[in-house]
Order: structure tokens, then sequence, then C-alpha cells
């Protein structure tokens, strides 16, 4: 094992390279990345990047980092344009990368609206690039109503921005309830309780037929009933596509992701890791039928080192298995997931969701608990967390929930008491 090549330098790609160097692996590193950029971090992208005044630079790592303590040749601006496995090859723009291990956290691109992709004041939240515009798109003189396609957890951040500006906030979503398969339907309608209760309307059930525009710029859109809605800023928050277009031939299986076993490995040497990556997760395949492929930070990050050590040593590779999470800030609270959503049975076992929180939910699939959605109590999850990962049984989430109340009724006795002192 002399050259391990990552393609892809954000979140899994790097994690990915400094794992094995971590490690003590010496052969040769390569990361390869489409964006000119250094690997930079996503989610404040959809969040204080667009709302604070002063904005915090989101890079990872220096430069000097790379060519240093990491010692990886970074290939930036470029992207693969496609992989031989049998060869084991990675063809990027004139060079043609010869790897023994290979990792691909190539991640997803955002969804666009056909045919918008010209008009001025419609944008998509993936990278900087599209922060850097977006962020100057809200603060124009000019804007004052903000527009959403997609009631997902990105378009609902970019709501929650859009309000912090002053503007006015319309989401519209295709589905009648937002969120339903991320979070099932009563935990979507209470997530929209949360916008309501903020002054962003939501209007469900609605489709957006043609994007308006006027002398090159985004006017409004034009809906399914055949309605007309103005607007300055339209952000199209409709999800993203595994990029795999690069993988085309390469003879990878490739079904909404690249398809890998459950250590990860998507052919010989090939590992995959991130939003890209599909794989059984045996920590829900009871419960669960077939592959899962994650969008969120923590998995993408934890993922990107098990992928490269892998890709190094593929006679220790294990079965990597993970609970999900994922947070989203949303005004000035966070909804945080573990789990999954997949149960039959949801439960509100602290506070109360018809006003959209604070409140804790539990997920339940046959006897065990799989999931747990939390609004703005933030110390709950991570215990969940923990009995979905031990594939803990309903009865033993019942019980921590009766443990947690007894002690937040404790707590807050005592903060009572202290006040009264
Ligand atoms: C705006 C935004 C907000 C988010 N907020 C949250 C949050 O609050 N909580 C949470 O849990 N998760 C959040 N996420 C998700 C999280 O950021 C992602 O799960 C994570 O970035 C995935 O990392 P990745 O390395 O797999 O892929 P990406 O970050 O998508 O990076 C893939 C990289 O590969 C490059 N690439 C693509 N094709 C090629 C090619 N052919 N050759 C070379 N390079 C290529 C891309 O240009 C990109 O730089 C957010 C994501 C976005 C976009």
């Amino acid at each position: 094992m002399t050259h391990l090549v990552v393609v892809g330098a954000s979140l899994a790609g790097l994690r990915a390279v400094e794992a094995v160097r971590r490690d003590g692996f010496d052969g040769d590193v390569t990361l390869v990345g489409a964006e000119e950029h250094l690997p930079y971090d996503r989610p404040p992208l959809s969040k204080e990047y667009l709302s604070a005044d002063e904005i915090a630079d989101p890079r990872y790592r220096e430069e000097e980092t790379f060519a240093g303590d990491l010692d990886v040749e970074l290939v930036l601006g470029t992207p693969a344009t496609a992989l031989d496995s049998a060869a084991r090859t990675v063809a990027v723009g004139e060079r043609t990368l010869s790897y023994d291990g290979l990792v691909i956290a190539t991640g997803a691109h955002a969804r666009v609206l056909p045919g918008t992709e010209d008009i001025a004041g419609v944008h998509t939240v993936r990278t900087l690039d599209d922060a850097i515009a977006l962020r100057a798109a809200l603060r124009a003189e000019h804007a004052r109503r903000l527009t959403v396609v997609g009631a997902g957890f990105i378009g609902s951040e970019v709501a929650a921005v859009g309000r912090k500006l002053g503007l006015e906030v319309t989401i519209l979503e295709a589905l009648e309830t937002p969120l339903a398969r991320a979070v099932g339907e009563r935990m979507g309608r209470a997530l929209t309780h949360l916008h309501r209760r903020h002054g962003t309307e939501v209007r469900t059930g609605v489709a957006v037929e043609e994007v308006l525009a006027e002398n090159g710029h985004v006017r409004g859109v034009r809906l399914g009933d055949g309605t007309e809605m103005a607007t300055d800023v339209l952000v199209v928050g409709i999800g993203a596509r595994p990029a795999t277009e690069w993988l085309e031939g390469s003879g990878l299986t490739i079904d909404d992701g690249v398809v890998a076993d459950e250590t990860l490995a998507a052919a010989p040497g090939v590992y995959v890791a991130g939003d890209v990556a599909r794989w059984p997760n045996a920590l829900f395949t009871d419960v669960a039928e077939g592959t899962m492929r994650l969008e969120h930070w923590t998995s993408a990050a934890d993922q990107g080192g098990r992928a490269a050590r892998h890709a190094v040593d593929p006679a220790a590779a294990t079965p990597y298995e993970t609970v999900p999470y994922f947070w989203s800030d949303w005004y000035d609270g966070r909804v945080q997931f573990v789990g999954i959503a997949a149960g039959e049975d949801i439960e509100v076992v602290a506070g109360d969701d018809a006003q959209g929180g604070p409140f804790t939910a539990i997920y339940r699939a046959g006897d065990r608990i799989v999931g747990a959605l939390a609004v703005d109590m933030p110390a709950e999850v991570m215990k969940y967390r923990r009995l979905i990962g031990g594939r803990k049984t309903w009865d033993d989430a019942l019980e921590l929930a009766e443990q947690r109340r007894r002690q937040r009724e404790e707590k807050a006795r005592q903060r009572a008491e202290g006040a009264c002192t």
C-alpha cells in the first residue's frame, strides 16, 4: 500500500486523510477536490454565515497544514472525471492517478429547478460560493420578500435567517406535511408550527409551476393553481443528488449514491464515505430494510476516517454501523434528531409538540427505540442515542424518559427555591 487517493476535498475527504496520517500511514496521499477552496464547513453556510454581521472563516485547516503536518498533495479546482476500478486509476484533469486504495467522498450537489440556472436572484445553498451570493442577495437594499421552495432542513434554516434579517418569508412545500419523510407526519406538523410562530408563512401542498423573471431577475413564481406570488429572492431547497456523475462506466453500483457493503467497500480497494455513500447500516437492517444514505455532518466525518482506514488496510475492515445524528438551527432554537424515523409509534416524552416545542419525542419500531427528536431540549437526544446504539427496548426508553422527567422537576424545584432565597 503506497498511494491513497481521496476524491472529494470536503469533510469526509479531510477526515479520511487526517485519520490515516494519525494512524501512522507513511505512503503518499493525494486529496482531489472540484472546488478551488480548501475544505470548509458547510453547516454555517445556511445559518451564521448568512445572518451574522461579521463572518467567520469556514475553512477547517490552513493550506500549510496539508503540505506540512499532513503531508498531503492537494489537487484543488479540478474534478475527477473517471474511475477505472480494474486498472486502479482515477482521471483528474490531464493526469491519471494510480492508487492502491481509493476513498470516494464526492458528497452531493444541490438540486435545482430546471430552467432557472440563468435567472438572477434564484439561489441554492450547497457551496461557499452559493452562500456568498445568497448572503449578498438577502442583504441587498431592495430585498423585502424571500420565498423558499422546499420546507426541508436547509430551506427552513434559510427561512429563519430571512426572518432574522427582517424579510417577509414564505415557504412553499409540495407535500401536505413538511419533513414527513425525515421525522414523520406528526413531528413534521410540530416543526411547521415553529415556523408559523416566528412569522414565516408556510404553504403546503403547493407546486411551483414556473419561476417568473423580468430583465433576467426573478420577480415571482406561478403556482400549480395559476396564482402568482411576487418575490425578490428565491431559494430552492429541494434536496441534493449524490455526486456520482464522474463514476459512469466505472463498474461501481450507483443507485442514489455509490452502493457499498457493510464495510463501506464499493469495489476492491475502493471505499465510500459521506453524503455520496449508500451502505447497509447493520444497526437498523432488522427494522428498516435495505441500505442507507445520510446527509449529516457527523456521519460524513466519522465515515471519512473509517473508509480511509479500510482503504489502507482492507484485511482489517469491519462493518460500519452508526446511529445517525443531525442538528438544524431554526430561529433561536435547535432541532436535533437521532436514529431513524421508521417507527410505527411516536411518543412525546417531554414538553409539548402542539406549539412547536420545546419537546422531545421518541420513535418505536417493534420492541426497540429507533429514533428521537428534540426541539430546544439540547440535553436529551444524546441520551436516547446511546439507547438506540445499544439496541435497547421501548421500555428502557420510557424508563429513561421518566428518569429525565424527575431530574428536570428536581432542577426546576431547586431553581425556584434559589429564586425565593
Ligand atoms: C448549507 C448546508 C447546511 C448543512 N447543515 C447541517 C447541519 O446543521 N447539521 C448536519 O448534521 N448536517 C448539515 N449539513 C450536511 C453536512 O454538511 C454534509 O453532510 C457534509 O458536508 C457532507 O460531507 P461530504 O464530505 O460527504 O460531502 P460534501 O461536503 O458535499 O463535499 C464533497 C466535495 O466533493 C467535491 N466533488 C464533487 N464531485 C467531485 C469530483 N468529481 N472530483 C473531485 N471533487 C468532487 C465537491 O465539490 C465537494 O467539495 C449541511 C449541508 C449544507 C450544504
